[in-house]
């Protein structure tokens, strides 16, 4: 089984598409039962606009079906249609987690650091965002064969996922054994950097829309954010080692090799001995390429309203049979009773 969620705070980029929509594809392939959620009360944990939000979350199913998400071999839900989620955060927030894990948590830092920068302060919901997460993944258990629940992410949200599989234990040895550990499989797609800052990960959050290339993003859009993107004075050298520290030239090589379904020294032997204008030239040919089919799908699954929000309501009914077998085992170990104050065995 496999549970993978992804935020509505903006337009899905390649960073997601390459870091988390594609291996989410490849895996499906192996016969897995896949949930994939739209995380939209984790997207509420940041700044967001109540009037686009829904269509947000909208496009964003839209365009992970047009990347070929296998409906009939998982189920795509929002997050906020099944309760389960934010009825186990609690629980697990009070009997599992630890205010000094959370201290840690390097994202939570970085947003922070953020929003200081004009004299904001972040929600309580951005600091409890990983026991959120817990939840997420923790509902989802193959109780009946026993079988570890995979989690594809990018290595942006490894130390989050070693959270959850902290908390999952720390649940069993207070309680008993509950849940299985479910198994991070972080993504060996490399970390998509900013166009702008090879040091800053390309982030649907970013305000500024150059810093990305989003999969909905026309050719001409795509050319530009390309040309604009930085570079510096020298030409492409020979080998990967030569990179160095020169962070946008490694970014937009990465990027090339992905799209190419190249390793990096083959990119890099590709170009050696090139300017930047051709690496670019090259780089939004092949983007171009890639996007144009999706984006075609992506357009014609949107206009179907009706369909879409048919089979939301198949995912998220498939999700709360689910989840909510995962809560009543959770309430029964902790000693809370079910509805009526009766516990199952006295029903
Ligand atoms: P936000 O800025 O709102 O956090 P995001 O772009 O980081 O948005 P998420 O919804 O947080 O996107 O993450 C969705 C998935 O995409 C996760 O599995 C994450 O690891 C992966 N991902 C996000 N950004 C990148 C990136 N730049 N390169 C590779 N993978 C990424
Ligand atoms: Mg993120």
């Amino acid at each position: 089984m496999i549970i993978t969620g992804i935020q509505p705070t903006g337009n899905l980029h390649i960073g997601n598409y390459l870091g988390a929509i594609k291996p989410l594809i490849a895996l499906q392939q192996n016969d897995e039962d896949t949930y994939a959620f739209i995380a939209d009360y984790h997207a509420i944990t940041a700044n967001f606009d109540p009037a686009s939000f829904s269509q947000v979350s909208r496009d964003l199913v839209a365009m992970i079906l047009a990347c070929d998400f296998d409906t009939e071999r998982g189920s795509i839900f929002l997050q906020s249609d099944v309760p389960e989620h934010t009825e186990m955060a609690h629980i697990l927030g009070c009997t599992a987690a630890r205010v000094g894990q959370l201290n840690r948590m390097i994202q939570f830092k970085e947003k922070m650091a953020a929003l200081a920068e004009n004299e904001e302060t972040p929600s309580v919901g951005l600091y409890t965002y990983p026991v959120l997460q817990a939840a997420d993944v923790l509902l989802y258990q193959d109780a009946e064969n026993g079988t570890p629940t995979k989690v594809p992410v990018g290595d942006d949200q490894s130390q989050h996922l070693n959270l959850v599989v902290d908390i999952a234990a720390s649940f069993n040895h207070r309680f008993g054994d509950t849940f299985i550990l479910p198994k991070p499989v972080i993504s060996t797609a490399p970390r998509i950097m900013s166009l702008f800052d090879g040091t800053k990960k390309m982030s649907k959050s970013d305000p500024d829309d150059m810093n990305r290339i989003n999969m909905s993003d026309p050719a001409d859009r795509i050319v530009k954010k390309f040309r604009k993107a930085t570079t510096d004075q020298h030409m492409i050298c020979g080998t990967v080692e030569e990179i160095g520290d020169r962070v946008c030239l490694r970014n937009l090589l990465t990027i090339y090799a992905a799209f190419a379904d190249m390793t990096l020294d083959e990119a890099v032997a590709h170009f050696a001995g090139k300017g930047f204008g051709a690496l670019k030239g090259e780089l939004a040919d092949i983007v171009v390429a890639t996007l144009e089919p999706i984006q075609a799908r992506y357009l014609d699954i949107r206009e179907r309203k009706q369909a879409m929000s048919q089979m939301l309501g198949r995912g998220a009914m498939g999700a709360s049979i689910m989840a909510s077998d995962t809560l009543h085992r959770v309430r029964k170990a902790i000693g809370i009773a079910d509805r009526n104050g009766l516990g199952e065995d006295e029903v």
